[in-house]
């Protein structure tokens, strides 16, 4: 168990309005995912604070274009009567007015920042029609949660080869990478020497039970590398998502028993410093 006097950020916990989670759930359930956590928003937080999690990030994604504002219409409401909660937006760039619905998002309804499945949604980090996006993140002292990894797969939208041009444009722009990046994850930690504002989330990617669903290769990842960029890695669950007991995403921390220091940083402060809380 966690040490439950730690104070715990959760930076990647989904929620979707209910049709949306409906039809994720059975796609999920179709592909051998056992349905272990409701998707009940309310559900979602106290389980969460049961958990010890005090603040967890919480997104969906527009997966066709003409959703993306209703959805951050309900994230936002949700958010607000959630506690813990720090809500995310999403754009889709098939709609002429993304740029649009990003400042609505970030400065109207006051979301924390924008998240993109890459894969998902179909668009790929240095899509051109991302750019007035991530300007208006940048502009709004906000932060981009990318899917941009190829776990569990790879294709056109992902891989580190279509984040480095971000970063090259954008370097001061706060950037999350799901999933530690895998399965590119030297890489991806590799890149954030490059770049101060740049991290990973550790999401289904240390966890052993990860592998069977996502092909995760926690065994690939050496204590070396986590405590090497233990300024740049922030710890993510998937929840309620993930398909087996939350508390197997944070057991990796102990059983490589990684140090006090090491772990407070990960589960806390480097998230404090992303996410600029106050704290
Ligand atoms: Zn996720």
């Amino acid at each position: 168990m966690m040490d439950a006097t730690r104070p715990s950020i959760d930076v990647h916990v989904h929620l979707h309005p209910p049709r949306l989670a409906d039809a994720i759930s059975r796609h999920f359930a179709g592909i051998g995912w056992r349905p272990v956590h409701g998707w009940a928003p309310d559900a979602v937080a106290s389980t969460l604070r049961e958990h010890g999690v005090d603040r967890f990030c919480c997104f969906s994604y527009a997966h066709r274009p003409g959703i993306a504002r209703a959805i951050n219409a309900w994230m936002a409401k949700a958010g607000r009567t959630l506690p813990g909660a720090i809500p995310f937006g999403t754009v889709h760039t098939d709609d002429p007015d993304c740029a649009e619905v990003a400042r609505e998002a970030l400065h109207d309804l006051g979301l924390a920042g924008l998240k993109i499945h890459c894969s998902v949604q179909r668009i790929a980090p240095d899509d051109p029609r991302l750019v007035p996006v991530y300007e208006a993140v940048l502009g709004a002292g906000r932060v981009m949660m990318l899917h941009a990894g190829t776990l569990p797969y790879r294709d056109e939208h992902t891989g580190i080869e279509r984040v480095r041009p971000v970063m090259a444009r954008f370097p001061e722009l706060p950037v999350c990478i799901a999933h530690l990046g895998a399965h590119e994850h030297r890489a991806f930690l590799e890149l954030t020497d490059e770049y101060p504002n740049l991290y990973v989330d550790t999401t289904m990617a240390l966890a052993g039970p990860a592998k069977e669903y996502v092909a995760a290769e926690p065994d690939a990842v050496s204590n070396d590398e986590i405590v090497r960029h233990q300024d740049r890695i922030l710890f993510g669950s998937d929840f309620p998502l993930l398909p087996y007991p939350y508390e197997e995403e944070r057991r990796w921390a102990v059983s490589r028993g990684l140090s006090e220091d090491v772990q407070r940083k990960i589960f806390y402060g480097n998230a404090v410093r992303f996410l600029r809380l106050a704290v």
